[in-house]
This record gives structure tokens, sequence and C-alpha cells, in this order.
């Protein structure tokens, strides 16, 4: 069973750092994944990269993403403190509307 828990940073960040942040963090991601890729599929052995790094890599940028998302959720509702379930519920409603299945859920939990 994965257990892993994200914080919630102490910040009181205006939406252009979020926006400043989230598209640094995206940009990184998409990089790292794009390396990732390439290092997948290059079969000449004088290239390859590491690819175990490279994974690792983009988890550090998928956490980093997160964290961003994170915040913005956090800033949303301390303006907005019930809406997240609401938002949670009709976002899974719009994946199964979309046909999407699911593997498995991972549960957050505020402390
Ligand atoms: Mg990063």
């Amino acid at each position: 069973m994965i257990n892993i828990k994200m914080p919630v940073l102490k910040k009181d960040h205006e939406w252009n750092e979020h926006l400043k942040k989230l598209r640094e963090e995206s940009y990184e991601l998409r990089t790292a994944v794009q390396m990732l890729d390439y290092s997948e599929k290059c079969k000449d052995k004088n290239t390859l990269k590491d690819e175990g790094a490279a994974a690792a890599c983009v988890l550090s940028e998928v956490l980093d993403v997160m964290q961003v998302c994170i915040g913005i959720i956090e800033k949303l509702l301390e303006k907005y403190p019930t809406m997240l379930k609401n938002a949670v519920m009709i976002h899974i409603e719009k994946l199964y509307q979309r046909g999407w299945k699911f593997r498995k859920w991972i549960q957050i939990e505020e402390e």
C-alpha cells in the first residue's frame, strides 16, 4: 500500500505568483518526461542515458507540480472552505462520463 503525505506550504502568494510557479514546474515536468521518453527509446548504448535517473527526475518534477497545485487548492479553500468536496464529486462524475476506468483510489487526508 502506498501511503504518501504532501505538505501544505506556509505562503501567501498572489495568483500571479501561483501562475508563474505552475508555468515553471510544468515546463520542468515536460522536459523531464521528454528526457525519460528519449532514454527509454534510445537503442544506442553509447548515448543511452541513465533511465532510472531520468525516472527519478520525472517523479521529482511531478511532486513539484503537485506542490504548486496544493498551494492553489489551499488558497481557494481559504475563501471557499467547503468547495473542494463538491468539486471532487463533479470531477469524478466527469471522468466516469468520459469513460475512464479507475485502477485504484489514492486517499488524501488532511491532518
Ligand atoms: Mg521542479
